[in-house]
């Protein structure tokens, strides 16, 4: 079983003690690629993603950081785009829960960010927290990427779907609560789900409140299996094809990491 974590903040200081070692346990749980996202330092996820076959990168300006951006950030970006093992620009977008910068602000760098990556040919990775109509507002035409940690209900779900979006459920779909995103998870179409951990953050029942590590994909995949009605293997499949195919194989086969 090949298994695809969409989502990670390796680069955070919370794995400087263990990294190697959480980097092991993920292989061991047959996590086949990961896709480190590089915030805060634009380099950190590339950095990851040079020395470990089986790790991709993003770049991109989390909206928190969005207030700390200089004309100097989006040429870099534009540089960074380039490189062979990023991925997407991301994660990009819109969170007015914590309000880290002025809204105004967080609208103006996210669509720099999206026409630099329409420039780059890349996908990108979304991240909105209680912001959903601005973002699809400025998501407009059709786009190649991802939602990740989709929240959302049905409805909302349909309106990314309909977008173009592939929707990437973490930890939370397997939180009590969480019966719409549930739901949103069911009703989407195979060829638009993705799995993610978010890690370090978010990790899913049965480590809840726990450092959230890639290994822990396999909870989330679970609990998305049971939800859809289908195997564990059958997610695993259909979740890492998506990938691939989302990103054109960036992403090397275990067996040729090993080999
Ligand atoms: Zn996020
Ligand atoms: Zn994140």
């Amino acid at each position: 079983m090949r298994l695809v974590d969409s989502h990670v903040h390796l680069d955070d200081s919370k794995f400087d003690a263990d990294r190697e070692a959480v980097i092991e346990r993920a292989l061991a749980a047959g996590v086949a690629c990961m896709m480190a996202i590089g915030t805060g330092h634009l380099e950190t996820a590339i950095r990851l993603a040079e020395r470990y076959p089986f790790i991709v990168a993003t770049i991109g300006v989390h909206p928190h950081d969005a207030s700390k951006t200089t004309p100097e950030t989006f040429a870099r970006l534009r540089d960074l785009a380039a490189h062979p093992k990023v991925a997407a620009i991301g994660e990009i977008g819109l969170d007015y829960h914590y309000d880290f910068s002025p809204r105004d602000v967080q609208r103006a760098v996210f669509l720099k960010q999206l026409e630099i990556a329409a420039e780059a040919g890349k996908p990108v990775v979304i991240h909105s927290r209680e912001a959903w109509a601005d973002t699809m507002a400025m998501l407009g035409p059709p786009h190649r990427g991802i939602i990740h940690c989709f929240t959302g209900d049905p409805q909302q779900a349909r309106e990314a779907l309909a977008l173009g979006f592939h929707l990437a459920f973490g930890g939370v779909l397997t939180f009590p609560k969480a019966d719409a995103v549930r739901e949103a998870a069911r009703i989407t179409p195979e060829d638009r789900l993705l799995l993610e951990t978010d890690c370090p953050y978010l990790a899913p029942a049965p480590h809840r409140g726990q450092r959230n590590e890639p290994a822990f994909v396999i909870d989330v995949a679970r609990r998305l299996a049971e939800v859809r009605g289908c195997t564990l293997d059958e997610i695993a499949a259909q979740t890492t094809r998506n990938f691939e195919r989302l990103f054109e194989r960036l992403c090397l086969r275990r067996e040729a990491v090993n080999g």
